[in-house]
């Protein structure tokens, strides 16, 4: 299997675009910290199937961490990660380091509004702030057709969303779904951390809010289905940040009975590792 190329500056990272575009061809490029697993694997696979060319970024990102978060210890795994991307068919990873994203003097911030108050922005802050400033780095260094971002981050995928349309960056944003072992649990970089018990624990997140999706279905009232949730996962020794029904494009909070549709998405503790998920309500059965 030959290496997959590879651009540590955005000059490089340019020259090879602009070849392609030479070419008439359709670029898309998949946004990462790396550590990949299956679930990254998945949206080069979607990003493949859209189009000719597809550029990986692997980036951790340090203003989107928080001064207590785990951005010294966050898994970095470059070799194994381009073996990965050579055979799931990239054509180029972009792997910048701090100083190439933020040189001395670096002073600018992109701050999407509403829909970063709550949920993992009221538990992280300036967390979608960081995210909000990279993704637009990345999207004008790359200038793709396309980009791709999973579910599993879906209010970081709606603030992406948000962000290209309110600063009318001309690329086209696509969700991908949650990638997930057997046992329900969504891949993370994070998982690593959990202990074997806490791994065993940890699939009762996604069974939760699978149930809370599920209760609403049959028409019961979103805050007493969220409360339930959020006890359930308390009991089996979770710390949990939220458990919340929200609009799927917006994010605004509901209450009462829900449409099909309608986003479950929680955020939980299980010891050090913080672990979120989501899911949609389905149509009633
Ligand atoms: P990260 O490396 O965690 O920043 O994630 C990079 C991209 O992969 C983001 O768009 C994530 O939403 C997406 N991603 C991470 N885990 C999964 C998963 N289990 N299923 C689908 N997409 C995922």
């Amino acid at each position: 299997m030959p290496a997959v190329a590879t651009a540590r500056t955005v000059a490089e990272l340019r020259s090879h675009v602009a070849k392609w575009r030479e070419a008439g061809e359709r670029i898309a490029l998949v946004p990462t910290m790396g550590a990949l697993h299956a679930g990254h694997l998945s949206l080069v696979t979607l990003a493949r199937s859209k189009a000719d060319r597809v550029v990986v970024s692997i980036f951790v990102n340090p203003i989107q961490f928080g001064p207590r978060e785990d951005f010294n210890t966050y898994p970095r795994e470059e070799a194994s990660d381009l073996d990965k991307l050579a055979k799931a068919g990239a054509d180029l990873v972009f792997l910048p380091d701090a100083a190439e994203m933020y040189p001395e003097g670096f002073s600018t911030r992109v701050k999407v509004f509403d829909l970063t108050d709550d949920l993992c922005g009221a538990a992280r802050p300036n967390h979608f702030e960081g995210v909000a400033t990279v993704v637009t780095k990345l999207l004008l260094q790359a200038g793709p057709d396309l980009a791709v971002f999973g579910e599993k981050d879906y209010q970081q995928l709606l603030v992406v969303k948000r962000l290209v349309r309110d600063l009318d960056i001309p690329v086209e944003i696509v969700g991908a779904p949650v990638v997930r072992e057997e046992d329900g649990l969504a891949l993370s970089s994070r998982n690593v951390y959990l202990s074997p018990d806490e791994r065993k624990t940890a699939p009762l997140l996604y069974r939760t809010i699978s149930e809370v999706a599920a209760d609403l279905a049959k028409g019961e009232g979103a805050d007493a289905a969220a409360l339930a949730g959020r006890f359930k996962l308390e009991a089996a020794g979770f710390r949990v940040d939220y458990v919340a029904v929200r609009d799927p494009d917006t994010l605004k909070p509901l209450s009462g009975p829900v449409k099909p549709g309608a986003r479950v998405l929680a955020a939980a503790h299980l010891g050090k590792t913080r672990l979120i998920d989501n899911v949609a309500v389905p149509a009633r059965a």
